[in-house]
């Protein structure tokens, strides 16, 4: 059995201590922002401490963005590419898992329109106008600007698009070559697990950093940054729950033909599995469990159309993306045009591919969404302090969209037991 409560060696566990940073953050920058300018407050702490702190841990943050997308990218292609052997429940696993996240980015560009979590805060002074980027360029030329002309500059010059044109091509080609590129690909997965653990390393920085950036960011802005950080949170909770509702909802009510309620009782056990451990991967034990023993899908579809989908399919983490786009671009009063939101919902949905299964990722992938758009990466500060609640949250319905889908795809594929399903306890099993 798992131990979901997992604490890092000593005492409390990590998601606890960063609640406990963001907390005391939110205190202290709010009693800061009470007393009046000082040089111990602005230059020795604001400017000082806690500039460096958050600095020190978005910089690393930053620093991952690159090879992270990179290397994750290929990994994940190269992973779709090889569906083409398991045929037409690979195909159709894949076109489940891409139009769900779509219309999971699209979604969340409406409530996040609808709902202006940026307003009443504006902190465009911060960043220098002139590299206010974003603007108004044809289609074509966005479309063109996808493929690099040079891979190592667009890496050089973090030019994301194209970063993950290149590394989706090269992880579809290498799936191509097949057993002649088991090297490479072994080479890839191993850097995969470099990468994860280099996240979890600056991971344990988080608490420190959390505090600083949240401290920094109400000492500056004073109780006025609550409402929207607020609205910014709720607006992304409130997206993820239509996402369910409606997108998974209607796939299982009117595709599959099946209850929703009862799909929902059947999955208990993983929603309180993911929402703590804020990891699909950890979770994926128990999502595969679920599936087969409860809901009566096929135990070989499981076992591959699961842990694709908790590499590459996070409609949780699009959402969070999504809102996070608008939020960030209208507190820094930056104007998104049509081709921004295109492109937000392109580099979202293919976040969601470079986004790994474990606590944070999405959060680093954020900035890839950030950079296609030209918004301000400081704009991380804001949100990193709420991000593992916000974690807790899109994985859980991460985990839940690539049950949903496998659901769907299994029933139509007779890959899927309708009695299991509608037996109470579905199938008792040894890990019960
Ligand atoms: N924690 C998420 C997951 O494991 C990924 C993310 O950070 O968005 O599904």
């Amino acid at each position: 059995m798992i131990n979901i409560n997992k604490t890092h060696g000593h005492g409390l566990s990590l998601t606890v201590k960063i609640f406990i940073g963001l907390v005391c953050g939110l205190i202290f920058g709010i009693t800061l922002s009470y007393f009046g300018p000082s040089y111990l407050r602005d230059e020795i702490i604001i400017n000082g401490v806690l500039k460096l702190a958050g600095g020190l841990f978005v910089r690393s943050i930053k620093m991952l963005v690159v090879p992270l997308v990179f290397i994750s990218l290929v990994c994940g292609s190269c992973a779709i590419g090889d569906v083409k052997k398991l045929g037409r429940i690979g195909v159709k696993i894949m076109i489940y898992y891409t139009v769900t996240t779509a219309l999971a980015v699209a979604l969340a560009l409406v409530i996040g329109v609808m709902i202006n979590p940026g307003a009443g805060l504006d902190l465009s002074k911060l960043v220098k106008k002139e590299a206010s980027f974003s603007e108004a360029r044809p289609v074509i030329d966005t479309l063109l600007d996808i493929i690099p002309e040079n891979p190592a500059g667009a890496m050089a010059r973090g030019e994301m698009l194209q970063v993950i044109f290149f590394a989706l091509l090269a992880g579809l080609a290498m799936a191509l070559v097949g057993s002649n590129a088991r090297t490479a690909a072994d080479l890839f997965n191993q850097l995969n697990e470099i990468m994860m653990k280099m996240v979890s390393l600056v991971m344990l920085f988080a608490p420190y950093g959390v505090f600083a950036l949240i401290s920094k960011t109400f000492a500056t802005a004073g109780i006025d940054a609550v409402i929207p950080i607020f609205k910014f949170v709720a607006g992304t909770i409130f997206a993820m729950l239509l996402h369910v509702l409606i997108i998974y909802g209607g796939m299982i009510r009117f595709i599959a033909r099946l209850s929703f309620t009862k799909f929902i009782k059947k999955t208990v056990s993983v929603i309180e599995v993911a929402f703590s451990t804020s990891s699909s991967n950890a979770t994926l034990p128990f999502t595969i469990d679920a599936a087969v023993n409860k809901i009566g899908i096929s135990k070989s579809t499981a076992a591959f159309t699961l842990p694709l989908g908790a590499t590459v399919n996070m409609d949780g983490t699009a959402i969070m993306q999504g809102v996070a786009a608008i939020f960030i671009a209208q507190v820094y009063m930056i104007d998104l045009g049509l081709s921004a939101y295109l492109k937000i919902i392109l580099t979202a949905a293919l976040a969601s591919v470079g986004t790994a299964g474990v606590p944070g990722v999405g959060m680093i992938t954020l900035s890839m969404v950030l950079q296609s758009v030209g918004l301000p990466l400081e704009g991380i500060a804001l949100i990193i302090g709420v991000d593992r609640i916000l974690d807790m949250f899109r994985t859980t319905v991460n985990v839940l969209g690539d049950i949903a889908c496998t659901l769907v795809v299994a029933g139509s594929e007779n890959e899927f037991d309708e009695t299991v399903f509608n037996s109470p306890d579905g199938i008792v099993t040894e890990s019960e």
